[in-house]
């Protein structure tokens, strides 16, 4: 099979769909790939290393797209990739769909087949190809947090660990999944006072068994929220309905019961954000303040620390690819219930409900 990976082009996105190593293991099996030149650079992957794994080297955009059958990407196309998709193409990504009617109705009007990492699923009910980049924004959450504390940054001033006789910072997470807990397992190892909310009784109990009484669970309720919003000094989104927008669960009347100077660290703005008040930003960006409150709202949080990123990211991906590769999409999803739900768009119709729903299409 002809595959493509194009080089990023979001906003300070640095990571690669493709390492050398996955390259050289689609190569061995008979695949061509094609590498836009630089696609790797921001990760620490030079064009040679893909030259050395086999790969061959594109320096224009316009062929890279146009003869592929399959192309791996890391964030979802931008206006101008959307228009290079063509029927027969097969595009695997993250989406996020959802929250995007644009984007939806660009990938339809492409006729192309769009499969979004972030709908797979596992016999655990988990979303492995979400998973990975949830652990680094969820570890990375807590550093933007404590960062935008900072009196510079329009913060309050507080130290989240506080020091001998000055008490810590509190720190709310909102959704205790793989993105809270680990925000809240940063906060921890920071030594902030740290809860964590969640709709999920089964999810609070692991979280209790784990960490041993060590950071509080609370049932998520208006109650519990308009607590966590009057006591914390940081605050982190990280609810997820797979596939749907998020729940708007902090208003802007909320602000003004916070502290001055507080933060809100919405890593759910990928779903549409939890918070009312949340709009995408972006690394050359990350904050604003709204009412005093300071937000924090980056859509790809992962790209910041990109090498990690990309490694943990194609880690769990390349079995997928691999399927895709080797027995082209219909085969790869149809033997596969867990790849199935991955597909989001087909020949000009959404095929993932929630998708579909939020716009008002037919599945
Ligand atoms: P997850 O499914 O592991 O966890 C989500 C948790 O939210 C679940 O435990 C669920 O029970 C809980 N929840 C749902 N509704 C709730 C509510 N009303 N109150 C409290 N808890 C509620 O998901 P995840 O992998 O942790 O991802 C969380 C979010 O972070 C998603 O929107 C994901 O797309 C996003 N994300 C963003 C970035 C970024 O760069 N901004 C990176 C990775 C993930």
């Amino acid at each position: 099979m002809k595959i493509a990976v194009p080089k990023e082009i979001k906003n300070h996105e640095y990571r690669v769909a493709l390492t050398p190593t996955g390259a050289r293991e689609l190569v061995a099996r008979g695949h061509s790939v094609a590498v836009q030149a630089g696609a790797g650079e921001g990760a620490g992957f030079p064009d040679a290393s893909y030259e050395a794994a086999g790969a061959r080297l594109d320096a224009d955009v316009e062929s890279i797209w146009s003869d592929a059958e399959l192309i791996l990407k890391v964030k979802e196309p931008q206006p101008e990739e959307v228009a290079r998709l063509q029927r027969g193409q097969t595009l695997f990504t993250y989406l996020h769909l959802a929250a995007e009617e644009t984007l939806t109705r660009g990938l339809m009007a492409s006729g192309a087949t769009c499969i979004a990492y972030e709908t797979i699923t596992d016999r655990q009910g988990g979303l492995p190809l979400l998973a990975p980049m949830s652990t680094v924004a969820g570890r990375m959450a807590v550093q933007a947090g404590a960062h935008g504390l900072e009196k510079a940054q329009g913060g309050s001033g507080v130290l989240l660990p506080g020091v001998p006789g000055v008490a810590p910072g509190k720190v709310a997470v909102i959704g205790g999944g793989v993105v809270g807990e680990n925000a809240a397992r940063m906060a921890l190892g920071l030594g902030a006072e740290v809860t964590v909310l969640d709709k999920s009784i089964p999810r609070l109990e692991v979280l209790d068994d784990r960490y041993q009484g060590r950071m509080k669970t609370i049932f998520s309720t208006a109650d519990a929220l308009d607590q966590m919003v009057r006591e914390s000094d940081l605050i982190i989104g990280a609810v997820l309905i797979p596939g749907a927008a998020a729940p708007k669960l902090i208003t802007r009347a909320m602000l003004g019961d916070m502290k001055p100077g507080s933060v809100l660290v919405d890593v759910a703005i990928d779903q549409g954000g939890c918070f009312e008040t949340s709009r995408a930003t972006t690394h050359a960006e990350p904050t604003y303040i709204v009412d005093g409150i300071v937000h924090y709202c980056v859509a790809n949080m992962p790209g910041a620390v990109a090498r990690t990123s990309t490694q943990a990211l194609t880690n769990a991906t390349m079995p997928f690819v691999i399927a895709l590769a080797d027995k082209g999409w219909q085969k790869a999803l149809a033997d596969d219930a867990h790849f199935l739900p991955g597909l989001n768009v087909h020949d000009g119709q959404v095929t993932y409900a929630a998708v579909a729903e939020a716009f008002g299409l037919e599945v």
